[in-house]
């Protein structure tokens, strides 16, 4: 493993990599590079995303003051133009919601899975939600759309129209009371392609059972997604670069993942194109977050108990300082864990106030390559020992506690 070549690979990944686009796109065929310069054959595996593209939004509050402000409508937005009285909701409980009907609502959380429902129901003309932090300065920060996925909005006739300010706007037109709003927003849906970038390694032993290995090459809107997540995309690649040079005992699949800000798509992609090999997929390792100077490793295990003791105990025993536990983990093991396979996402946690995700503060100045290297040593020596394991010390089962948190994470209906 080597901390300094997973750098230069970030350095070649150092842009915007949104789901959907041509930066993408390019992130893909760096990766597909990367392994072909190594001899190890890849592919970039292409799928139709549902995405949305907002052409305008004009914001302007019309009494009891005047004033516009910087606003952006959510990706797949209703559209909307017209003046309509304005009412702070807050939280948009039950009794918030009443008489909210073609009146435009200010909210404090954004529109989400949660309660977009309750807010089609009561229909608003719109809702306007605050991004960001109330002491965020705009010469340093910026405002970041939300998005209506199809997850949150599928099964619903009509569609809500939804807007983003900063949150020292949305504040001020609390305080001020505002009441009257002039809203523009012009808002279509269009189908997108994202894709993964995947590479095979045949097992020399046990060739039917595979070990996938997944990290996300894409970032969110203004972030270079160094640290989350070109760092754990460069330890995957340190792993398939080894692995390629020393061949497994058992199969090896790698999946750069795209579209993981959108809500996981590239590996959901992944699990629901690939039902026979992800059947025969013994274990998935994850890797998201790394390279942060400030911080600790981590080993999630989305899986069986017995496995996060076996890799605590490993840990302890090779001197790598690791945090362990049974949870759940907010990336690319949730489709398989949700398929059945027992997962351990492995990463670096940046030290709070040290560390940025999601921002234009998550920059290459934050991630170094020491810290990098910790992490795919850690990832390495749990991989080295499954590979050559005689069995499994674990079974290929996620425990039921586990099964409910991984269904409430993608809110399941009936749970
Ligand atoms: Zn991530």
């Amino acid at each position: 493993m080597d901390g300094e070549r997973m750098y230069s690979l970030i350095e070649k990944l150092n842009f915007v990599r949104v789901s959907g686009t041509e930066e993408e796109q390019k992130a893909a065929e760096i990766i597909k590079a990367e392994c072909e310069s190594f001899s190890l054959e890849a592919a970039i595996d292409p799928f139709a995303t549902q995405d949305g593209e907002v052409s305008e939004t004009v914001l302007e509050v019309t009494a009891p003051y005047r004033k516009q402000y910087a606003a952006k409508a959510y990706r797949r937005s209703a559209c909307f133009e017209g003046e309509a009285e304005v009412l702070y909701a807050e939280d948009g409980l039950e009794v918030n919601l009443i008489g909210v009907k073609d009146k435009i609502i200010l909210l404090n959380n954004p529109v989400g899975k949660k309660n977009y429902e309750q807010l089609l129901k009561a229909a608003p003309a719109a809702v306007i939600t605050g991004d960001g932090d109330l002491l965020d300065r705009e010469e340093d920060s910026d405002l970041i759309r939300g998005m209506l996925r199809p997850v949150i909005t599928d099964g619903f006739e009509g569609r809500l129209c939804a807007v983003g300010v900063r949150k020292k706007d949305l504040f001020e037109m609390i305080v001020k009371g505002a009441s009257a709003m002039r809203l523009k927003v012009v808002s279509r849906d269009f189908e997108n392609t994202s894709r993964n970038v995947t590479a095979f390694i045949k097992g020399s032993k046990y060739p039917d059972e595979i070990i996938s290995f997944t990290g996300h090459m894409d970032s969110t809107e203004f972030s270079h997604g160094c640290y989350d997540n070109a760092a754990g995309s460069a330890a995957l690649m340190e792993l398939a670069r080894y692995y390629t040079q020393n061949p497994p005992f058992r199969s090896m699949r790698f999946i750069w993942t795209g579209s993981e800000e959108r809500g996981l798509l590239g590996s959901k992609h992944f699990v629901a194109e690939n039902a026979d090999e992800v059947k025969n997929t013994r274990l998935n390792i994850n890797c998201d977050l790394a390279g942060s100077p400030a911080g600790h490793e981590f080993a999630i295990v989305t899986g069986p108990k017995e496995l996060t003791a076996h890799i605590d105990m490993l840990m302890k025993e090779a001197g790598f300082a690791v945090e362990t536990r049974t949870d759940t983990y907010s990336s690319d093991c949730i489709p398989f864990a949700d398929a059945g396979v027992p997962a351990v996402s492995i990463g670096r946690f940046g030290a709070h106030g040290m560390s940025y995700i999601h921002s234009r503060n998550d920059v290459i100045d934050y991630v170094c390559p020491s810290a990098l290297q910790k992490t795919a040593e850690v990832a390495f020596l749990f991989t080295e020992r499954m590979d050559k394991a005689a069995a499994m010390p674990f079974e290929r089962k996620i425990p039921d506690d586990i099964k409910k948190k991984v269904d409430e994470y993608l809110m399941k209906k009936g749970v």
